[in-house]
């Protein structure tokens, strides 16, 4: 049986490439769950355009995105998927406080920015809303959903295998009174995911964006007592030799579990 996490795209905010970026890649952010015939992704990054060449004959997909900024949704025109038919893809998002992600994947789609209208996909679209705490049962797994500290509406992730948890949080910023209720929601989850964008002396001139300092992803860390934590979602002005500086540095410091930074590509088996 397949079961595993696939992260086609490891990179927040914007695309990169070059010889710097070749160990950690420059695809943003898409994660495949496959947990044997059940396959969901989670944001639709320019690593969704990949992961599409690898998907064939499949009837039914289930997409996920926690937000609709650009790192998150750029790929998504060029999900080979979409010109297949006989596929249904669902998309599932929270409304955010102005247009519904159908309104905004269908400007996206409109004719000045891209050849094909939305209409004329070949497969059948469903745009559905997730709420906060509000479980979805796709197959044997189930998906719940958290407020993060981002700009907009943000969700993060809790996706529930029946024998693991996967949390799956790529844009926090950690804000200075504690997410109390957001370290009870991933608590002792199996596999952590959480970014940690920054360094402090980043975070100095960067706080408000929407991300988070390695030090307070640390702490959190030790809050929410993880088997296992993965960064991922890493910063487009971060080389090879920067991202494995920010692993070192955080595996000097007293954690609960091992962490690593994660590259396009990897897989991590589930059990
Ligand atoms: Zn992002
Ligand atoms: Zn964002």
């Amino acid at each position: 049986m397949k079961r595993y996490l696939k992260f086609w795209g490891t990179r927040g905010s914007c695309s990169v490439c070059g010889p710097q970026f070749s160990h950690f890649g420059g695809n943003t952010v898409c994660l495949e769950v496959q947990y044997d015939d059940t396959l969901i992704i989670i944001d639709a990054g320019t690593g969704i355009r990949p992961l599409g060449h690898t998907i064939h004959n499949k009837k039914k997909i289930d997409l996920f995105l926690g937000h609709t900024h650009w790192d998150h949704i750029i790929g998504f025109p060029f999900f080979e998927p979409l010109y297949k038919k006989n596929t249904e893809i669902n998309i599932w998002a929270p409304q955010g406080k102005g247009r519904s992600c159908k309104e905004l994947f269908t400007e996206m789609l409109s004719k000045e920015f891209f050849p094909i209208h939305l209409e004329q996909l070949q497969a059948r679209l469903e745009f559905k809303t997730i709420y906060e705490k509000t479980p979805i049962q796709i197959g044997p797994i189930t998906l719940d959903f958290h407020a993060t500290s981002h700009p907009g509406v943000t969700y993060c992730f809790k996706i529930k295998t029946p024998n693991e948890t996967i949390s799956y949080v790529t844009d926090n910023e950690i804000p200075k009174t504690p997410q109390k209720s957001l370290i009870e929601f991933h608590k002792g989850a199996d596999i952590l995911i959480h970014e940690a964008q920054y360094s402090a002396k980043e975070y100095t001139e960067k706080g408000g964006w929407g991300h988070s300092p390695l030090e307070e992803v640390i702490t959190l860390v030790n809050e929410i007592q993880p088997k296992r934590w993965i960064v991922t979602h890493h910063d487009p002005n971060h080389t090879d030799a920067e991202l494995f500086d920010l692993e070192k540095h955080a595996r000097s410091q007293k954690l609960p579990c091992p962490v690593e930074w994660i590259a396009d590509g990897c897989t991590i088996p589930l059990k």
